[in-house]
């Protein structure tokens, strides 16, 4: 399995507009971070995890050719605002759980129409719920997390798992993220926040789920520089950026 970080900033991207702090005056690529999305590559199959808003931009430098399924993690729109752009990839099957997917049928109600402009996204959404699915022939472990309040679906395809935007995970679903050999999770900063893990909630939770190796996703510019940032961490904790290619 072949993974692509497509983008691994926070809903305002880094750099932040109009913010002249360090990271986002940062000349370093890796300091660059688009909307939080991941391509995985499993049995030959290309499957998109979040479609954001950066997705276009993404698609053209990842030069992807095909999408066989996109996942949702949940509706915002730093995790969907992109699913016009895939009237470049024919018939899209997309998997979301049943609020998630209502939530597509209103913002894209054109892609839904009974009478459809020609070139519209050729989408279809599969409903799911928290039981393990198959997406064309791939099979999928839906992982409950709470963004705040809000429930959202992380994901785990083997022994790889990508939960994004979590504040808490309860017992039962900690238990379906053992024996991993990547966990890619979303952390945004130092400072804790209301709906995203912090850095040392994010290190507690590593700690408890000992994954061979953890990619943290969906950074802030608050987070800090790339390099430097790296530097401070466990040998087998990262910090993820875009363009970032892993095997597992
Ligand atoms: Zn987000
Ligand atoms: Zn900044
Ligand atoms: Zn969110």
């Amino acid at each position: 399995m072949r993974v692509e970080f497509l983008g691994t900033g926070t809903s305002n991207g880094v750099p932040f507009i109009n913010c002249d702090c360090e990271v986002c005056a940062s000349a370093d690529l890796k300091d660059k971070r688009l909307r939080c999305s991941a391509m995985v590559k499993v049995a030959g199959k290309n499957i998109l995890i979040d479609c954001g808003p950066d997705f276009r931009q993404q698609a053209l430098r990842g030069k992807i050719s095909k999408i066989d399924a996109l996942l949702l993690t949940h509706e915002h729109f730093d995790h969907v605002g992109g699913i016009d752009d895939l009237r470049a990839f024919g018939k899209v099957r997309i998997y979301a759980e049943s609020r998630v997917a209502g939530a597509i049928r209103q913002m894209f109600a054109y892609c839904f129409a009974k009478f459809k402009y020609p070139g519209i996204p050729d989408i279809s959404l599969c409903e799911i719920d928290e039981q393990t699915f198959c997406a064309d022939g791939v099979e999928i472990v839906p992982i409950r997390a709470y963004h705040h309040l809000l429930p959202l679906l992380g994901y785990r395809i083997g022994d790889f798992a990508y939960i994004t935007d979590i504040k808490t995970i309860d017992s039962e679903n900690k238990a379906k993220l053992q024996g991993l050999d990547v966990l890619v999770l979303g952390m945004l900063r130092y400072k804790e926040h209301l709906s995203h893990l912090s850095f040392d909630e994010a290190m507690a939770l590593v700690d408890e789920l000992k994954p061979k190796r953890t990619y943290f996703t969906h950074l802030s510019h608050d987070f800090g520089l790339h390099e430097t940032e790296q530097a401070k961490l466990p040998e087998n904790v990262f910090v993820a950026y875009d363009g970032l290619v892993i095997d597992c």
